[in-house]
């Protein structure tokens, strides 16, 4: 029999998505101006529990647009972790600025707080904390260096919509923390738009900022007078429409997240070897892709067993290279525990549509290859 084919992540776009967008096509409000823009954004900024929330074309840009908006430029330096997607550093790179990498915590896979410091200099001008895999930053020591050297934050929350964080006492949302927070909605993140991405923030200030610079930076009730060099990244009704559909399902999406970690821990118990992710009691992770590291004493080691799983249709991503080490970044230092994670991590099939049978499925085979 051949095996059925298990992907990474897969969308559901099973709700309201179809009738939205028909909406859209028999309306004709197809561009970047329309109902759902709007809806969108107060939906997403509830739901964050932010003031303000600004549509645009994908995550990328919306980190891009987030330094742009926060003055970050050149000269500046960003303080981010060392293993993260490209686009967190890249986007300190499109103003300019200049990325410097931070070694990140055995255990949470993130930036490590305890090592922050050392990385500031007289050029620092930010801390990009990243929420990898869904599992948030420590946001309340980062927001405490932060506030002590004088520092912006921009959270790249990309793959962490609804996880939270206990901050003085209560919880708080990522993106909702710092001076501004970045989201995807990739076809594989939480919640999608096809392609999209979304700045939230308290700054009304910084709000009126980022929605210049998202429209050719032209200045408010003035057509074609433009005072600062924009962009246009604006996402367009049709996305937006599919966004608000989606919303509509988060909190569904987000259970179902938790039922499949929950099964994942249960099926790959006692497994040695594994490493599997341990929350920490502050924290509300969403475990956007359910990730584990594979050391000694498993039998194989990471990309081996990515191997075995590929021959029976299981889709499965490695970790993220430290960025430290690629070509267009190269610089030096040490940083043990991003290059430790970085070749043993593994993320596994966590869409919202596997059933408990899948996910028992991938674990025998993870388990079988031990026995062997
Ligand atoms: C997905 C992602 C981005 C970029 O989002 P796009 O919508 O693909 O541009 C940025 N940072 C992280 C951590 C991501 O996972």
């Amino acid at each position: 029999m051949p095996n059925k084919f298990i992907p990474i992540a897969q969308p559901d776009l099973s709700g309201n998505e179809k009738k939205y967008l028909l909406d859209c096509l028999e309306s004709t409000w197809i561009s970047s101006k329309g109902k759902y823009i709007d809806k969108f954004e107060k939906g997403f900024a509830d739901f964050i529990g932010s003031k303000y929330a600004v549509t645009t074309s994908n995550g990328t840009t919306a980190l891009h647009l987030a330094l742009a908006g926060l003055g970050i430029g050149t000269g500046d330096g960003v303080i981010l972790p060392d293993l993260t997607f490209i686009a967190s550093a890249n986007a300190v790179r499109y103003v300019g600025a200049t990325p410097v990498f931070s070694d990140i915590e055995e255990n949470s896979w993130n930036i490590d707080p305890e090592r922050i410091e050392e990385k500031i200099n007289i050029n620092t001008k930010a801390i990009m904390a990243v929420d990898l895999y869904g599992h948030p930053a420590d946001m309340e020591k980062i927001m405490a260096i932060a506030k002590r050297h004088h520092l912006l934050v921009i959270e790249d929350a990309a793959e962490a919509h609804g996880a939270e964080i206990k901050i003085g006492g209560s919880w708080k949302k990522v993106g909702s923390i710092g001076n501004a927070g970045c989201f995807s909605f990739y076809a594989n993140k939480i919640i999608t738009t096809g392609e999209g991405g979304m700045v939230t923030t308290d700054d009304e200030k910084l709000a009126q900022r980022l929605r210049i610079y998202r429209d050719h930076g032209q200045t408010p009730g003035k057509r074609y007078y433009h005072e600062v060099v924009g962009f246009n990244y604006r996402l367009t009704n049709l996305q937006a429409a599919i966004g608000c559909a989606q919303l509509e399902r988060i909190g569904k999406f987000l259970k179902k997240k938790k039922q499949i970690a929950s099964w994942y821990d249960r099926y790959l118990q006692g497994i040695r070897g594994l490493k599997l992710y341990r929350e920490k009691s502050y924290m509300h992770s969403i475990t956007w892709l359910y990730s584990l590291l594979v050391v000694p004493p498993f039998p194989l080691n990471r990309n081996e067993l990515m191997v075995v799983l590929q021959k029976k249709g299981i889709e499965t991503r490695p970790f993220f290279y430290p960025l430290h080490n690629l070509p267009l970044y190269k610089t030096g230092g040490k940083y043990p525990q991003a290059k430790k994670i970085s070749q043993s991590g593994l993320s596994l099939p966590s869409g919202v549509s596997l059933t408990e049978k899948d996910i028992k499925y991938i674990s025998g085979i993870i388990r079988i290859t031990t026995e062997l």
